[in-house]
C-alpha cells in the first residue's frame, strides 16, 4: 500500500503531534512498529514519545477552542430551493392530467388543433394552446411555452 518515497521509516521525519508541546510538529521516527511509527523525537522540545497521529492543531489550547461550544449543532435549516416546481411544468402537468387525447407526433405539415397533445422530438410531450394565424401555433412543453410552425386549416 506504501507508495515508493512516502513510505514511513526510520530515520524520517513526519509532523504528528507532540505529547509536550501540545500540537502538531516535525518530529523525526525512532522506531517503527506494524508500518506505522512507534517512537518519535521532536524536532522542537527534543523529547522521545509514543507516537501519536496529527490532531490539526497548530497552536497550543487550540484544541479546546476547536470541539466547539456545546449545545452548538452544525444542522443548517434546510431550505428547498432546488425543489420547487417551475410553474410551467405545474401547468404542463396539469394540462397533460386532464388530456385524454391520443398523442401525435409533431410535423410541421399537419394541422393540429387546440388541445391536441404532440410529441416533439427536441421538447417532448407538449399541448397546443392557441393558433397563431396563419401557420403558427403555441405549444405548452415540460420546460417553456414554444411557437411551433404547423400547417394551416385545411380548407
Ligand atoms: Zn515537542
Amino acid at each position: 500500500m506504501n507508495t515508493p518515497g512516502t513510505a514511513l521509516t526510520v530515520g524520517k521525519e513526519l509532523v504528528c503531534f507532540c505529547t509536550r508541546c501540545k500540537m502538531d510538529l516535525g518530529h523525526t521516527i525512532m522506531s517503527m512498529m506494524g508500518g506505522m511509527p512507534a517512537r518519535v523525537i521532536c524536532r522542537t522540545c527534543k523529547s522521545e514519545h509514543n507516537y501519536k497521529p496529527k490532531k490539526g492543531v497548530k497552536e497550543p489550547g487550540a484544541i479546546a477552542a476547536s470541539r466547539g461550544s456545546p449545545g452548538t449543532t452544525t444542522r443548517a435549516p434546510r431550505e428547498s430551493k432546488a425543489e420547487k416546481t417551475v410553474p410551467v411544468e405545474l401547468e404542463w402537468m396539469k394540462q397533460l392530467n386532464s388530456n385524454t387525447k391520443a398523442i401525435r407526433q409533431y410535423a410541421a405539415n399537419e394541422h393540429f388543433l387546440v388541445g391536441d397533445r404532440i410529441s416533439h422530438p427536441t421538447f417532448g410531450e407538449g399541448i397546443i394552446q392557441k393558433h397563431i394565424f396563419p401557420n403558427k401555433m403555441e405549444v405548452l412543453f415540460r420546460m417553456d411555452l414554444k411557437t411551433l410552425i404547423h400547417a394551416p386549416k385545411p380548407a
